[in-house]
């Protein structure tokens, strides 16, 4: 499984203090920058060579848009030697605005950066989950190469959201985006398995198996569901799945 190191990139953050926050690289596979506040700091590209002396190989930039939506912060962050972005997408004006600022670097990244990998993020919750799925098709002209559903409101019941997470993928698929989601376990994405990230991604979210697990197929695949989320709503709606044609081939993903 991937494990990458998440830092929430704060811009009154000291050099000192990231450097402490990127020890241990060998642990991980890879580092994500959560960097919402990334541009207001003069020293961001002083903060990916720390990175990179830290040992990082895979470097992601996760933010929402703002730093994308200029094209010279794309040139020298590529020429920093980054590919990998993440456009993480919350509620819903906010997701045209964004999107529609990151326009302009895929743009740039037509012309001469076809190594630039680009995913989407939709943070699914109670204010969007009905229009999911017509938010990634108004992403789609973009052609990003990722999508990425995110379930991030425990307020909602993971059963109730589920039909929409279903019609998303097929609409993402049509377009022939590939689309993965989290945090909401295979039992609820039957004939969806292989879009789990769970599968193959590991994540800092503290999550426990319960109820039927035990006699579930995918028992030794599944993650577990977030402990705050079974607070709230119990484990009623996770029931195990008995037989599954793929639960063999999802069990060979993890390493
Ligand atoms: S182990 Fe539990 S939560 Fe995971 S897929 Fe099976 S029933 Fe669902």
């Amino acid at each position: 499984m991937l494990k990458y190191n998440q830092i929430p990139l704060k811009p009154s953050m000291s050099q000192d203090k990231i450097k402490k926050d990127f020890k241990n690289a060998d642990k991980y596979d890879g580092l994500a920058l959560e960097c919402e506040g990334l541009i207001s700091r003069t020293d961001f590209l002083d903060v990916v060579g720390l990175a990179k002396d830290a040992g990082y190989k895979r470097i992601k930039i996760v933010s929402n848009g703002q730093i994308l939506a200029d094209p010279s912060h794309l040139e020298k962050l590529y020429n920093a030697g980054i590919t990998l972005f993440e456009v993480s997408l919350v509620g819903f004006s906010q997701a045209a605005a964004n999107g529609i600022a990151t326009i302009r670097s895929f743009e740039v990244r037509a012309k001469d950066k076809k190594d630039i990998f680009l995913a989407i993020r939709f943070k699914v919750t109670k204010e969007n989950y009905e229009y999911i799925s017509l938010m990634v098709h108004q992403v789609m002209p973009f052609r990003p190469d990722r999508i990425i559903l995110s379930f991030e409101d425990n307020e909602l019941s993971m059963t109730e959201i589920t039909p929409h997470i279903k019609l998303t993928i097929q609409t993402s698929l049509l377009n022939q985006i590939w689309i993965v989601t989290e945090r909401v376990p295979l039992c609820l994405l039957e004939g969806y398995e292989h879009h789990v990230s769970e599968t193959v991604l590991t994540d800092s979210i503290k999550r426990s198996q319960g109820g039927d697990c035990p006699k579930c197929v995918y028992a030794d695949s599944c993650q577990g569901i977030d402990k705050e989320y079974t607070k709230k709503h119990g484990f009623d709606e996770f029931k195990a799945v008995l037989k599954s044609p793929y639960a063999k081939d999802i069990k060979g993903l993890r390493r």
